[in-house]
Parts: C-alpha cells; sequence; structure tokens
C-alpha cells in the first residue's frame, strides 16, 4: 500500500501474474458504510418487533376466533338437543293424543254394542222407543268431534247414556212383566173337546155361547196358570163346580172351572205353568175337563187366539 494522500485510502491488489491495482478509497467511505450498516440493523431490529408483535397479535385474534367457534359449536349442539327434547315432547304429546282417541274410539264402539244390545232386548220385548233415533245420532257425532273436545262430550254422553240405560232397565223388567203375565201358555194336557164361541147346549135347550174352550183328561191331571199373575177366586162358582180366577194384567184375565181340587188361595201371586188346581167334573159338567176362559177387558175372548200354538 501506498499513500499518496493522507486523507485518502488505498488499496493495492496485487495478482501472481499480471500488472497491480489500485484502488483509491475516499476516507468518509468506511464511516458511511458502518453507519449504513447500523442503520439497516436498526431497521431489521424494528421491522423484526412489527413482525412478530404482527404475528403475536394475529396469533390472539385466531384464538380468541378459535374460542368463539368452539363457543358457538357448544352453543348448536346445545340448541340441538333443545330441538331433540322439544320433538320428544311433541312426539309424546301426540302420543297421549292418539291414545285418548283410541280410548275415545273404544268408549265409541262399546256404547254402539250396548245401542246393539238394547236394540236387540227391544225387539224381543216388543219396545219400540221414540228416544233411539236420537240415540243413534249423538253417537254419530261424536265421533266427528276433535279429540279434546270429545273427552269432555264423552263423559256427558256416558251420563246420560248410564241414565238412559237405567230406566231401559227398569222398563225392560216392566215388559218382561207383562210379558210373563199373558196367559198364553196351555193351562192343560189333554183333548180339545170344544172350541169357543155359539155351540150347542149338551144338556139341551137350543144354542149356548161358549165363553171358553174345553180340555178333557184323566182326573187329577194338573191345572195350570196361563200366565203369572194374582188370584182373585178360589171357590165353587154355579155351573162351574170348583174354580180358580187369576187377575193377570190390567187388560187380562182366566177363568179354571170345573176342577176336583184347589191348590191356591185368593190373594196368591203365580207364576205361569204354576200347578193351581186339578182337574175334575164338579158344577155342569158331562165328564172330567178343565173349562177354560180368557177375559180382555172384561169380556171373553177365543182362547186358542192367545195360547200359544
Ligand atoms: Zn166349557
Amino acid at each position: 500500500m501506498e499513500h499518496n494522500d493522507e486523507s485518502k485510502l488505498c488499496i493495492v491488489i496485487v495478482p501472481k501474474t499480471k500488472k497491480v491495482r489500485r484502488i483509491t478509497i475516499e476516507p468518509w467511505l468506511p464511516k458511511a458504510l458502518l453507519g449504513g450498516i447500523a442503520l439497516f440493523s436498526i431497521l431489521l431490529y424494528f421491522s423484526y418487533n412489527w413482525i412478530s408483535t404482527s404475528t403475536h397479535r394475529l396469533e390472539e385474534e385466531y384464538e380468541d376466533k378459535t374460542y368463539i367457534t368452539r363457543k358457538l359449536e357448544g352453543e348448536i349442539e346445545e340448541l340441538e338437543s333443545i330441538g331433540k327434547d322439544k320433538d320428544q315432547k311433541i312426539s309424546n304429546l301426540m302420543a297421549s293424543a292418539e291414545e285418548a282417541q283410541d280410548k275415545i274410539d273404544e268408549a265409541d264402539l262399546l256404547l254402539k254394542d250396548v245401542e246393539r244390545l238394547q236394540r236387540q232386548l227391544e225387539k224381543k220385548a216388543g219396545i219400540t222407543t221414540a228416544s233411539r233415533s236420537s240415540m243413534v245420532s249423538r253417537n254419530l257425532a261424536l265421533r266427528n268431534l276433535e279429540p279434546k273436545k270429545s273427552l269432555g262430550d264423552l263423559k256427558g254422553v256416558l251420563d246420560e247414556k248410564e241414565k238412559e240405560l237405567e230406566n231401559f232397565i227398569v222398563e225392560i223388567d216392566n215388559r218382561f212383566k207383562y210379558l210373563e203375565s199373558i196367559p198364553n201358555g196351555w193351562p192343560a194336557h189333554g183333548r180339545l173337546t170344544s172350541r169357543f164361541g155359539k155351540r150347542r147346549d149338551p144338556f139341551g135347550g137350543g144354542g149356548k155361547f161358549h165363553k171358553g174352550i174345553d180340555i178333557a183328561n184323566s182326573p187329577g191331571t194338573d191345572v195350570k196358570a196361563a200366565g203369572a199373575g194374582v188370584v182373585t177366586f178360589a171357590g165353587s162358582k154355579s155351573g162351574y163346580g170348583r174354580t180358580i180366577e187369576i187377575r193377570h194384567n190390567s187388560e187380562h184375565s182366566t177363568l179354571y172351572a170345573h176342577n176336583s181340587k184347589l191348590l191356591v188361595k185368593v190373594g196368591e201371586r203365580v207364576k205361569r205353568g204354576q200347578v193351581i188346581a186339578k182337574m175334575g167334573s164338579t158344577g155342569r159338567s158331562t165328564g172330567c175337563h178343565l173349562h177354560f176362559e180368557v177375559h180382555k177387558d172384561g169380556k171373553p175372548m177365543d182362547p186358542l187366539k192367545m195360547l200359544n200354538q
């Protein structure tokens, strides 16, 4: 190195073969270089700081967002479970509603059964009730009601039905009592020897009206009540001999004549088929037979029109 000028630096490059090269450096250049490096370092430091701060902030933001996302996910799950709960409750409610409807349908079927039975009984007993059509229409209306509405209505209908059936039972009971009282049972086994109506008097004296029928059999044959009723006469009657009279109902009464023996007393309740006397030939009689009369509204009628054929 050589010094041409003190204020200047000089770098000399010496290659092996070629000419020597000399580079002159201004004295401020190294200082400027150092200053540049320092400035660059400072810039680098600040930019690094800025980048790392930004990164950190971004990381924090990311974490925040992750947290919010997780929270939202949790809330969504909760909402879903609430939704499921509601679905369950709704399906439970629907099941209850269906159950209620089933019960209503069941009750409805039961009512129909009761009404069918009632109609059969009415038919058997020969009852015709005006209330029947209204009962059917009410039942039809019940089926068209909403479940909530019909549960209340059902109770009303059932209560009404109960009262109606109580009345019906009384009615049926009366009806059966009436049917039991009708004198349509044969009063004795035997041969029909004389019919109801005009005939020649077996004792002579011209035509005479026969107010009953004659059934002939051996003495002591059972004489039975033709229907249920109350004995109104038990004793001897002119021409009829030993006689029983029974009042059956407001319309019908019967008379059993020429008996050998009486087995019931006045005031006694008798059932249809109950033995009330023994066949004989007392009174104005040509032989052992039962003279049987049926009176309707106080007038004698043809017993054969009444008796079961
Ligand atoms: Zn007679």
